[in-house]
């Protein structure tokens, strides 16, 4: 995971160890050299401009000329910004409704359907949830068949309605099936297209208006970078959803939408996605991600 950018910036850190007395043109250098790597890694100027800012000024903060070793105090102050920069503390999912209801909200190969089955296993087997998987894409049938093999797999009922074509009466019906039937948790998997339009837009608001969740996710593949941030914003502005879900980090992803994507939208990346199996679902850790970039 992120192999370029924890290998970019253990070199420009490098620059400072071993060093008992560090310069201002040591600071200087080794901060450029970090800027680069996250412009590398698809992170955005400005925030990775910002960035070195504010390392520059904690670096100044605390006396890094002049202390025992600076290279360990750089790669604290680093870690510690990489780690606001991707939230800082790890939010948690509200859990509290009656049923909750939790919405699935991005475009179509972004990994909906498959973290939809992850989250229902976890919620199903971490925390004793009474779970319903919910298919609401009405366009291809295909994917209701996906979830229902999901859902099989984890021994998690999926409700659908094959003849109907509307996803707002689907999902209020779920919603009232599992009311009926003992289910404390509600996963609706929504259509998605492969770019953002008015249709899909109009009819995902039309669904979180409907059914209110206590979560809306906003799911997003990582591979995709600056791409990923750009859909996070627009789904934001229109739902104003909860949190992220990260996919498909187990892939070469350069990390530019895991270190940027909060900092846009100013919501937390909630769970990520590492793998195509039911398992490979982790709940996001901002200081342990940190860690692992900075090795
Ligand atoms: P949807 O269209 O948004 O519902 O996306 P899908 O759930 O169908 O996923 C699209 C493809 O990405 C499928 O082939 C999944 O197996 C794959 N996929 C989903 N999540 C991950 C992940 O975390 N890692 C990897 N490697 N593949 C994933």
């Amino acid at each position: 995971m992120f192999n370029n950018l924890s290998d970019k910036l253990d070199k420009a850190l490098h620059l400072l160890k071993g060093h008992g007395k560090i310069t201002e043109v040591n600071v200087a250098e080794t901060l450029k050299e970090v800027r680069r790597a996250l412009l590398d890694a698809d992170v955005n100027f400005k925030i990775a401009k910002e960035f070195t800012v504010r390392v520059k000024e904690k670096a100044i903060g605390q006396d890094v000329l002049t202390t025992l070793n600076p290279g360990q105090l750089m790669v604290k102050l680093v870690k510690d910004e990489l780690t606001d920069l991707m939230g800082g503390e790890t939010a948690g999912v509200n859990l509290t409704g009656n049923p909750t209801v939790i919405l699935m909200a991005g475009l179509q190969g972004s990994g909906k359907t498959t973290f939809s089955g992850k989250l229902a296993n976890f919620l199903k087997t971490k925390k004793a949830k009474q779970v319903l998987l919910v298919g609401a894409d009405v366009y291809r049938p295909a994917a209701i068949n996906q979830l229902q093999v999901v859902g099989e797999q984890i021994g998690v009922e999926v409700y659908a309605e094959l003849e109907n074509k509307n996803p707002v009466e689907i999902a209020k019906n779920a919603i009232a099936h599992a009311k009926a039937n003992g289910k404390n948790t509600v996963i609706i998997d929504t259509a998605g297209r492969l770019a953002i339009d008015e249709a899909l837009m109009t009819e995902i608001s039309n669904i979180h208006k409907a059914v209110n969740p206590q979560e809306t996710l906003f799911v997003v593949d990582s591979m995709t970078g600056q791409d990923a941030v750009n859909t996070a914003k627009a789904f934001n502005d229109l739902l104003n959803f909860d949190g992220v879900v990260l996919t498909k980090l187990d892939g070469d992803t350069r990390g530019g939408a895991a270190l940027t994507i909060k900092s846009v939208v100013n919501k937390p990346i909630k769970f990520i996605g590492t793998g195509e199996k039911m398992e490979a679902i982790d709940v996001f850790y901002p200081d342990r991600m940190a860690d692992r970039i900075l090795g």
